[in-house]
């Protein structure tokens, strides 16, 4: 499964790269291309891919919905037990698709491309990355050398069950291993970019911390939203009453007027910033229950049930 924006230069050339690995292999495959509102040759492109080879389905969106969204219909609309996900810009190799399958046979869930040479610009890119690859190991605990790569080979029990929001898609392991899948990191080929240009800049920097923050807080607490809220409450609260009863203790033995002194303020904001933060977090309690009991969703995956038939 393949997102392409304006894609035109490397579309053939992806193709047939794609075809000598499927053919060799002899892997059933169906080519699934998501057009992601391209303006240029690449809707002709694919439409015409899909006339000459029956494995070629296309999706066109109509207008651009941005990777995630690519990436999330490709999910929705795959049918086959693997499913690849891979740039369409030709920067990751199809000659790597073996590697991958091998390791989603040895029982993994979902396998990800660690591009170890990778082939970017290192300033705006490459380091970015790197520091970007130790902070989400670390928050979500699920430890990848590359969370950017799209090289990626899905298990489609684990696709099914993952909805994708924002520029979610790189998270999709750890959101995986939220639910239980086992995980495995393989090294893929890397290639510059040939035709075309980037479609992301350094700005996308703010929008992974922003989604590792959305990330973070469903992979904790998701099913429990009051222990983290209710716990910055309580702390904020109770500071802000610790700090009232030291004024009221100087006020009465030590006749310390306390009227002018900032530490007032600063205690009843505090008090009143509690408050609010446990009914937050009593608000998301319900939230969370509507969520899960109107889509009959459950807070759990089962693996398997072993039980007499
Ligand atoms: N892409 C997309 N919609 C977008 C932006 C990108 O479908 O709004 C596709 C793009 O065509 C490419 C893949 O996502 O196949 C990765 O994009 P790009 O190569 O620009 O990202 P980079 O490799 O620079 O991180
Ligand atoms: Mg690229």
């Amino acid at each position: 499964m393949i997102p392409l924006y304006n894609e035109e230069g490397n579309v053939a050339e992806l193709y047939r790269e794609l075809k000598e690995v499927l053919n060799r292999e002899k892997f059933s495959h169906e080519i699934l291309l998501v057009n992601d509102g391209s303006s240029d040759r690449t809707t002709q492109l694919i439409s015409d891919l899909h006339g000459n080879d029956p494995c070629v389905t296309v999706i066109n969106f109509r207008r651009n919905f941005g990777q995630t969204a690519a990436m999330s219909a490709g999910f929705d609309y795959a049918q086959g037990k693997v499913i690849i996900t891979m740039d369409g810009d030709l920067q990751n190799d199809p000659a790597d698709i073996p590697l991958l399958l091998a390791k989603i046979a040895e029982g993994y869930d979902v396998v990800t491309g660690w591009r170890f040479a990778r082939k970017d610009p290192f300033l705006n890119r490459k380091l970015p990355s790197m520091i970007a690859n130790k902070v989400i190991s670390t928050i979500t605990g699920v430890h990848l050398h590359d969370y950017g790569c799209t090289l990626k080979a899905f298990k489609l029990k684990i696709t099914q069950n993952i909805k994708l929001y924002g520029e979610m898609h790189r998270f999709i392991p750890a959101i995986a291993s939220g639910m239980g899948a086992a995980i495995a990191e393989v090294k893929v080929n890397h290639r510059a970019r040939k035709y075309g240009t980037s479609k992301y800049g350094i700005s996308r920097t703010v929008r992974v911390i922003l989604d590792l923050v959305t990330v973070k807080f469903l992979l904790s607490y998701a099913n429990r939203p009051l222990h983290v809220f209710g716990l910055i409450g309580m702390i904020s609260s109770s500071t802000g009453a610790f700090l009232l009863v030291l004024l009221a203790i100087q006020r009465q033995l030590y006749r310390i007027p306390m009227g002018d002194r900032p530490m007032l303020m600063m205690a009843v904001l505090l008090i009143f910033i509690g408050v609010q933060f446990v009914t937050i977090g009593l608000i998301s309690e319900i939230q969370v229950r509507t969520y899960h009991e109107s889509q009959n969703k459950p807070i759990y995956y089962v693996k398997n049930i072993l039980q007499r038939t």
